[in-house]
This record gives structure tokens, sequence and C-alpha cells, in this order.
């Protein structure tokens, strides 16, 4: 294989448009990118005439604006490039029009009361900053998706919104810097994507994975992941070869698939690209979980993204891995080499500090879905809790700044710390530490509590708009500044000061920590709803509509959107319960029941022997199914209560604080019941099948 060859083929990347497209035609789309204007009709008709030159060449027979509505998967509809010329013949004809914009009916995707249903129209525009694509004989045009009142609907527009957002202030900064020659900085995205593959038959013997993605019964098995043998272990060859033909479909599409190795738990994988700009990798993470589930499906496998497919096994997350990135190639994480580029990297590294610890609220907010909740704070993932990993170098650093004393390490003696005399950052200043939610890894941010089936957008655009906030609010204090060193050491200092608490360098999942972090007043949000609620608060509203990244209808609806997706993801959960323990468990607890009965009643009356054991595991087991059987009887009857209630934030806390705990107690029968039930007598297959199935 020619992986060079191979690599971007079925992407109209920018060696393609050099290729393909006229000189002027090619300068007018670069121009109109870089200055984010609109494209001129007689330009985007070349460029669709060429782009579908190309996309038939490589077999391609249909068109599709591809898009991300609030489901947070991605949607398409396909159009085919036919077009009649009157003699029963056709053409293949693709026009600027039909690259530039498109309309359809959106009237069943979430849009949270955005558009009237009797105003079915949504709108689709393209978004030439990612390049088109070949999927499945299907040009792919990335397109952002809005309603006819212009509202977005979807989570690319934010995400391009935040970005802008950030771009312009980070260039205040550095021309503050006398840094004339940088025209834009990008946010710049790495994501690590967890996930898990068992064999597709016996997934499909499962109606909890079936219909909800995660097992809801499951007794553990005796080995799962407490050898430690399957984190970075030899690939199985099965899942090598799923693995071969992962990179391989990853690469054509353009997709930089760079790491593949097993995770911690058994059966578990991950899958890391190299960094990209952020809307190329939010597309990119997009494609990344469709290709994992056809790859899979063609391997007779089907891979589980979702954040917690097995109980007592390690969860799947995602790594989204942040910085900012100028466009002459300049990380502004990345420590400098001198104590003036070190400066700037303190600024920008402050930005971060204030930002997060002004705005715990709206990263817990970012990364909050059903499914994440039985990942955060339960000692594989960080804790519910935010705060920022420095590592001890770069603590002690600020902690000098903030006591104006001196700092000394290995390379540099004991010196003043003030902006103009700052130390030489040493290379790899951070440790590794596993355990916290956002740690600085030398020249990046790790935002470690990501669910692994989230769109990584969310994430994103939140991480942009409160870093662009603090930016600004320094361009702010800074350009009106009369020295502007002095100012410069008195903000940084000031920075520190305030918002050191939420600096921590120790282990998250100890519950010490819990403690200290209430102490120090940040917050603690563990579940869903409580997170969602802090979206609409006055502070975050006006930060948004401040910035334009979110109108006030957009929060609303968003909010009632994420609502809406707790209380379904909720309900299927409790009502699939109550399916698998009245028709598959409960059917099979009693089967071998009457089994047993059966046997006591021989042994003791024809045989005349003592049935003991057959006794007891038959008190036990009866004992069992009738906790099975009333815990599924109160869970239905909660789940005709929750009908009755209208509010959806008030029906969100029903659901986490009264259903949620009947599962629990529902399940721990259950799974007590299999663990005593005769194998050839249980309903489907148990974790042990699952996790060492492929
Ligand atoms: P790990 O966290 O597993 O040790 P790495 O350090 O190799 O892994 O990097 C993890 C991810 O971070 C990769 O996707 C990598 O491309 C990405 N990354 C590296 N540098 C940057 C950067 N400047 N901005 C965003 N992501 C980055
Ligand atoms: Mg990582």
């Amino acid at each position: 294989m020619n992986v060079t060859e191979i690599f971007g083929s079925y992407v109209f990347n920018d060696a393609v448009m050099k290729e393909k497209l006229p000189e002027e035609t090619y300068a007018a789309l670069k121009k109109a990118v870089k200055g984010g204007k609109s494209l001129d009709i007689a330009v985007a008709n070349t460029v669709a005439a060429a782009m579908k030159d190309w996309a038939v060449s490589k077999g391609a027979t249909h068109f599709t604006h591809w898009f991300q509505p609030m489901t947070g998967i991605t949607a398409e509809k396909h159009d085919s490039f036919i077009s009649p010329v009157g003699d029963g013949t056709v053409i293949m004809e693709f026009s600027g029009k039909e690259l530039i914009k498109g309309e359809s009916d959106a009237s069943s995707f979430p849009s949270g009361g955005l558009r009237a249903t009797f105003e079915a129209r949504g709108y689709t525009a393209w978004d030439p900053t990612s390049y088109a694509f070949i999927k499945d004989n299907t040009l792919c045009i990335p397109t952002a998706f809005y309603s006819y009142g212009g509202h977005a609907l979807d989570k690319k527009t934010p995400l391009l919104r935040s970005m802008e957002l950030l771009n312009t202030q980070a260039l205040r900064i550095l021309r503050l810097f006398g840094n004339t020659s940088v025209n834009r900085v990008i946010t710049t995205v790495g994501a690590e994507q967890e996930y898990f593959l068992v064999d597709k038959e016996l997934f499909n013997k499962r109606k909890d994975l079936v219909y909800t993605g995660r097992t809801l019964f499951g007794a553990r098995p005796p080995k799962g992941q407490e050898m430690r043998d399957h984190y970075f272990g030899a690939i199985r060859p099965r899942v090598a070869d799923f693995m071969k033909e992962l990179d391989t479909e990853l690469w054509k599409l353009g997709v930089l698939a760079k790491t593949e190795h097993n995770e911690a738990a058994p059966a578990q994988h991950e899958i890391a690209p190299i960094f990209t700009d952020t809307n190329t990798a939010t597309d990119h993470n997009q494609i990344t979980m469709e290709i994992l589930k056809n790859v899979a499906e063609r391997h007779g496998m089907k891979c589980l993204l979702h954040e917690k497919p097995f109980a007592g096994v390690n969860g799947s997350g995602k790594h989204n891995n942040w910085s900012m990135a100028t466009d002459t190639g300049v990380n502004l994480l990345e420590p400098g080499k001198s104590p003036y580029e070190n400066a700037q990297f303190l600024l920008f590294l402050c930005s971060v500090i204030k930002a997060v610890d002004e705005y715990q609220d709206l990263l817990r907010f970012s990364i909050a879905s059903a499914g994440n909740d039985h990942r955060l704070g339960s000692n594989e993932a960080p804790p519910a809790i935010i705060s920022i990993f420095l590592g001890d170098e770069l603590t002690e650093i600020l902690e000098a700044i903030d006591n104006g004393s001196s700092y000394s390490n290995k390379e540099n003696s004991d010196m003043e710390i003030g902006v103009h005399v700052l130390p030489h950052f040493p290379k790899d200043t951070t440790d590794r530490n596993r355990t916290s939610p956002f740690a600085f890894t030398g020249n990046k941010f790790e935002f470690r509590m990501l669910g692994s089936s989230i769109s990584i957008s969310g994430p994103n655009i939140i991480l942009n708009t409160i870093i662009a906030e603090q930016l600004e609010q320094f361009a702010d204090a800074l350009e009106n500044a009369k020295d502007f060193t002095s100012a410069l050491n008195t903000l940084i200092r000031k920075t520190i000061r305030e918002h050191k608490r939420i600096i921590f360098n120790g282990n998250g999942y100890d519950d010490a920590w819990v403690k200290e972090a209430e102490k120090r007043g940040l917050l603690n949000i563990k579940t869903t709803p409580e997170a969602i609620a802090t979206f609409i608060e006055d502070k975050n509203v006006e930060l948004f509509t401040k910035h334009r990244i979110f109108t006030k209808e957009e929060i609303y609806s968003r909010s009632d959107i994420l609502y809406d997706n707790y209380i379904k993801t909720v309900s299927i959960e409790a009502q699939t319960m109550a399916e698998m323990a009245k028709k598959d468990i409960i059917p099979s607890i009693l089967k071998y029941e009457e089994h047993l009965a059966k046997l006591v009643e021989i042994k003791q009356e024809s045989l005349g022997f003592k049935p003991d054991p057959e006794k007891a595991i038959l008190k036990n087991l009866s004992e069992l199914c009738n906790s099975v059987y009333e815990t599924t009887e109160s869970l239905t009857k909660e789940l005709g209560e929750a009908k009755s209630i209208a509010d959806k934030k008030e029906l969100s806390f029903f659901y986490k604080d009264t259903v949620i705990p009947e599962m629990q107690t529902l399940r721990e029968a259950a799974d007590e019941a299999e663990r005593l039930t005769g194998r050839e007598y249980l309903p489907f297959p148990t974790y042990g099948d699952l996790l060492f199935s492929v």
C-alpha cells in the first residue's frame, strides 16, 4: 500500500483545487475563504463544475450537503448529479448554486423550538474552510445548517463563530507584543478517541446494546481489567485487520490517523489523529466515528462509542488536545526561548487559567450527557470538578511571580521573577498526570472530560469563547496602558493571584480532593441536568450574546434540546430494562427455578436424598426474582408518572433522582440472579462473552 498516494485521494483539497481550477478561480476562492467573504456566483459555478468532474472521475454519482445537526451526529441527503437533456439521456451536472446553498426539509431535526413545525425549511450553506470529500460514491460538501430566521441549528456555525472571535482577540494581543507579521490565529485540536469492539452476533442478542448502546444488565466476569494486560498489549489479528482497514479508509478521506492502541479495558481501543485546525478536527472526528462503525460491521463486529458500555470496567472518553497557533506556524502555548517570548506565553497561559476558573460551569456543561454521567467521578475518568494541572515546575514559576520571590531550578540559579526577567522554561516541564480533567502537557491543554460519543464541537465552542473573552479583557487593559511592561507585569500577577485556586497538581481521583476543592470554592456539578441548568445563567447568556456566539434564542433552544436528549436517553434505557426484565430475565429465572423445583421433588420423594443445594439456590433465586419483578413494576409506574411532568428541567431531575436509582436497584437484583443461574438458562450473552469476544 502506498500511503502517500492513498492519503487524501478522496478529498477535494488544496492540491486538487490548484490542479483542477483555473488560476483566477483558485485565487478568488482562496481570497474569499481567507477574508470570510461569500463567493461570486461565476466563481462558484466554475468550482462546482471542477468538483463534480473530479468526483465523477472517482466514481461519485451523488452529492450531499453534509451537516452536523444538534443530534450530535452528521446528516446528509443525497441528490444525484443527473440532469436530463431531452433525448432520453442525461448528463452529470452540478451548479454553483447547488454548491453554495441547499434547502432541506428540516422539521425532523431537533431545533428546540427555533423552527415552528409549519416552518419546516432549513438551509445549508457551504463551509469552504473544510474540504469536500467523497464517501460511498457521494460528494460530501461540509455545510452549516440554519433556520429560515437565520438561527444556527447545528454544531458547526457557532464553532466557526468562536474561532473567528478567538482569532480577533488573539491578534490584538500579538500586536501588543509588536508582532505585525501574523494575519490569523487558529485554534488547533487533536481528538483522541476511545471505543470498544464486540462481536456483532453477540451484540445483536442484547436488546440493551441494540437500543441504547450500553449494557443495562450484566454481572461482572471473573476477569476484567485488573491484570492490566490489555493496555498497550499486542493487538489481536481480527482487530489488527480492522485497524488496517480503518486507517486506509480514514487516510483516503484526509484524516491524519496516527496512533492505534489497546486501551485499559478488555476489548477497548483508541485511535488518535495528528492535530489540525479545530473546524477540520471536528469534521474529522465525526467522520472517524462513522468510519469506525462501518469498518467494524464489515469485520463482523460492532464498534461501541458509548461512554460506559460496561459497568465495572473503564468507560470511553475523548481527549480534546487544544492550543492556539499563528498562520506563521507558531504554537502560542509553547514556552518561548527568550524572556520576552515567555511573557507572551505567560499571558496566553493566564488567559486559559482565568477562563477555566471563571467558567468552570460552562466547561462542565459542555461535556454533559447522560452517558458521560456514568464515567465522571467514578475512578476512571476525571471527577466532575474542573481544575487545571500545570506540573510542579510551571506552578512554582507562577507562585514565584505571585509572591514576587525568587525562583530557582537546575538551569537557572536564583533569579528575580518579573516579566522582564523570566526564566527559560525547561523543555518537558510537565510530568504525566492522568487524573486531571484539564492538563497542560508541555505546549497544549488536554481537556479529558469529554465522553467518547459526543461531538467535540461543543467543548471547543466553549473553550474558544471563554478564552477569547479573557484575551479581550487583557487587550483592553494593555492597549490603554502607559507603560506596557509594567502593566503586563501587574496583569499577570493579578491573574495568577485571583485564579490560582483552579490549579491542582495532585491526584484528582482522591476523595481528599473533593473536600479540598470545596474549600477552594470550586464547583462540583455531578449530573447532567444540573450542568445544563448553568447554561442559561445570566453571566453565561451575557458572554455568548456579547460575542455573538449564540443568540438568546439559540441558547434557550439548545438547553431545551439537551434536556430533551437526557430525558429520552434515560427513558429509553428504563423502558428497555423493564422489557428485558419481563420478557427475558424473569422467564429465564423461572425456567431455572422450575428445573430446580423438579429436582427437589425427585430427590426428596423418589430417591430420599436431601436436596440442600437445590433448595438453597431456589430460595435465593425466588427472592431475587421477587425483587426483579417488584422493581420492574415500580419502574414502570414511575415511567407513567413521568408523563405528567411537562417542564423539561423538572422532568430531567425526576429521571435523575427517581428513575435512575430505581434502574440501579433493578440491575443489582438481576445481576445477582445471573450469578446464580445455570449457564444454559441465561437469556443473553454475558459480560465475559462480550468482553472477550474478538
Ligand atoms: P498522549 O496524550 O496520549 O500522550 P500525545 O502527546 O502524542 O498523546 O498527543 C495527543 C494528541 O495531541 C495528538 O492528537 C496530537 O496530535 C495532539 N497535539 C499535539 N500538539 C498539539 C497542539 N499544538 N494542538 C492541539 N493538539 C495537539
Ligand atoms: Mg491523551
